[in-house]
């Protein structure tokens, strides 16, 4: 299979606190790996750490990433700069972060382009392949879309418009950092079928982080479950959510309604700080199974189809 990305052993952190924790991971051409956990699980600050989209003071401490071989680690922010919105796009949580607002929605497609081509862009041709674009994500009127303002667009709108602009320099990686969260359940839905023809349509490979276990059920072929910084469970999306075997999973998938056959229940307690060092099983202090040998690093389990990191049989 062509690997696109490749995440090796990446750690990520703040001064001498470390929030990402021993993160690895690879991407084919047309995969969709879904990367789900609770806020605060280190799940956005591992995606945005990829391509330097960083927060202030936050930092990739160890660890290989490398896009087709290349390493993405070596690069200064000018060239990451070159590859974003190119080569690898990124939709934010809300559209507003993509948008300029008083910039009609043409010219932010053609601004998106002209930086990647030196400032070769034709407008017409841009207008043309936006329009080719939103018409392929079915958008009614797209002329209409193209010249008007972004505020005077729904939210659902805009995050679609922003997955059309996320496919117009023809990426091979979409990193989506919440692509859905700031959207009604209705509008949801249709983002995740963009995002699902477009890996059908072009072979685009996507890798989404959400807090919604079930926008992350309905579209990813592979699912990554984050605790306390560190991936605790993975692998081929059917088994994850419906042979769960790691207790955070399991919890995890119990809190959400309408998948679970009983009446959701929270999972007791908080996840851990990340200024503290956690010793061991980051999960044990909630987890319902826990046991003193829990204080030692739990093993991996599984192969690598399903693999989870956990001490009970
Ligand atoms: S290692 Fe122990 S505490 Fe951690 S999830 Fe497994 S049983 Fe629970």
């Amino acid at each position: 299979m062509d690997t696109v990305l490749k995440i090796n052993n990446l750690y990520v952190g703040l001064k001498d606190m470390t929030i990402v924790k021993d993160f690895s991971l690879d991407i084919h051409k047309r995969e969709i790996i879904g990367i789900v956990g609770e806020s605060g699980c280190g799940k956005s600050t591992m995606l945005k750490s990829i391509v330097g989209l960083s927060d202030n003071n936050v930092s990739i401490q160890k660890g290989k990433i490398d896009f087709h071989g290349v390493s993405l680690r070596s690069m200064d922010q000018n060239q990451l700069r070159s590859i974003r919105g190119n080569k690898i796009s990124f939709i934010f949580q809300k559209p507003d972060y993509t948008f300029d607002p008083v910039m009609k929605v043409k010219s932010q497609f053609f601004e998106t382009v002209k930086f990647h081509t030196d400032g070769k862009a034709n407008k017409k041709d841009c207008y043309k392949r936006s329009r080719e674009l939103l018409e392929q994500l079915h958008f009614e009127a797209p002329d209409e879309v193209l010249e008007s303002y972004p505020f005077e667009l729904s939210g659902g709108m805009n995050q679609r418009i922003a997955v059309a602009m996320s496919m117009i320099n023809e990426p091979e990686l979409i990193l989506a950092d919440e692509p859905t969260s700031a959207l009604d359940v209705s509008v949801q839905s249709q983002v995740v079928r963009t995002l699902m023809e477009l890996r059908d349509k072009t072979g685009v490979a996507i890798l989404m982080v959400s807090h919604n276990i079930n926008v992350i059920a309905s579209m990813a072929d592979m699912v990554g479950v984050m605790y306390g910084g560190r991936m605790v469970e993975y692998g081929d999306a059917r088994e994850v959510l419906q042979k769960s075997r790691h207790p955070y999973t399991k919890a995890l998938l119990d809190a959400v309604p309408a998948m679970s056959q009983t009446m959701p229940e929270s999972i007791e307690g908080a996840p851990p700080r990340f200024s503290e060092i956690l010793q061991g099983c980051p999960f044990r202090e909630r987890c319902p199974f826990s046991e003193n040998k829990c204080e030692t690093e739990p093993a991996i389990q599984g192969d690598a189809s399903h693999w989870w990191l956990c001490h009970k049989q």
